[in-house]
């Protein structure tokens, strides 16, 4: 059984003007980036992985669970979102507060809650704020909250909307180590994302979806070997990717690291 399952779903918000259609795809583990323009129904594909809204046709399996006969409130246990903006998901004026609320919702004791949350807080390495209000640290940190608010829940599915968005260098790296932790952690990480150089660097595979279809899906250095493809979508590869095709190197580099570490092992004396 795959963890989620896409079959043939389309949508409407409005009859006639459909967002999806005919998407199917499979998801396990791993990482997975969906990408594609501004409308191309991104947005809307993870609100129906959440259960937030239901297929006009198709059907979504979450755990083999048909979202239709299920709620947003039920998935919580299996399926976390993280916010674009955290000022969006953040309520309480407490870290420790913020990071147990999830638990605690889903039905954990305060004691349990508790331990997940200051496991939650480490892995964003936090746990020395969880005293503070979210509102005086920084935007990345704040970001960080947000994600260990889901992390505390322990979901097999992690979805990020933007996560990269109005981040610093220490912000990005730290989510970067977070994506990659929880993947080895065996989880499904699913990111929406518009930062190219990100899904270079830590997804495994990759969805383009455009004007609500699918157009790619496989792994990340494959859909990124499709440059004519993705320019029908409006989409280009990482940076490095396209340096290095333009000083004409053949491969197709994912990241700064990987073209670095194949240049030194091809200098003469290596
Ligand atoms: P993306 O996340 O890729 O930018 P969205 O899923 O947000 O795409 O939007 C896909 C299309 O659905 C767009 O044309 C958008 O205007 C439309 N749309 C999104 N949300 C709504 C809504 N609540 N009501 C009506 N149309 C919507």
């Amino acid at each position: 059984m795959n963890l989620i399952e896409v079959d043939n779903v389309s949508f409407a918000y409005t009859e006639g003007i459909p967002v999806l259609k005919n998407v199917t795809f499979s998801l396990n583990s791993g990482s997975v980036a969906i990408i594609g323009q501004n409308g191309s129904g991104k947005t809307t594909l993870v609100k129906l992985l959440k259960a937030l809204l239901k297929p006009n046709t198709g059907d979504i399996f979450i755990k083999g669970v048909n979202t239709k006969e299920t709620t947003a409130a039920k998935l919580a246990k299996t399926v976390g979102l993280v916010f674009q903006n955290p000022n969006d998901q953040i309520f309480k004026n407490k870290v420790l507060d913020e990071v147990m609320f999830g638990p605690l919702n889903i039905g954990q004791s305060v004691e349990e809650a508790r331990e997940n949350a200051i496991r939650a807080l480490e892995t964003v390495s936090l746990v020395d704020k969880k005293e503070e209000n979210p509102y005086d640290l920084s935007l990345s940190e704040r970001k960080l909250v947000s994600i260990a608010s889901i992390l505390s829940m322990n979901t097999d599915i992690v979805i990020f909307d933007e996560p990269t968005i109005a981040q610093d260098w220490w912000g990005k790296t730290k989510i970067k180590n977070i994506v990659r932790d929880l993947v080895d952690c065996g989880k499904l990480i699913i990111t929406i994302t518009h930062d190219m150089d990100f899904v270079g660097e830590c997804f495994q595979r990759v969805i383009v979806l455009s004007r609500g279809e699918l157009l790619l899906d496989g792994p990340t250095r494959e859909v990124f070997s499709k440059e004519d493809v993705l320019r029908t979508a409006y989409l280009e590869p990482p940076y490095v990717t396209q340096l290095c095709r333009a000083i004409g190197y053949g491969g197709v580099f994912l990241s700064a690291e990987e073209f670095v570490k194949y240049y030194e092992s091809s200098l003469p004396n290596s």
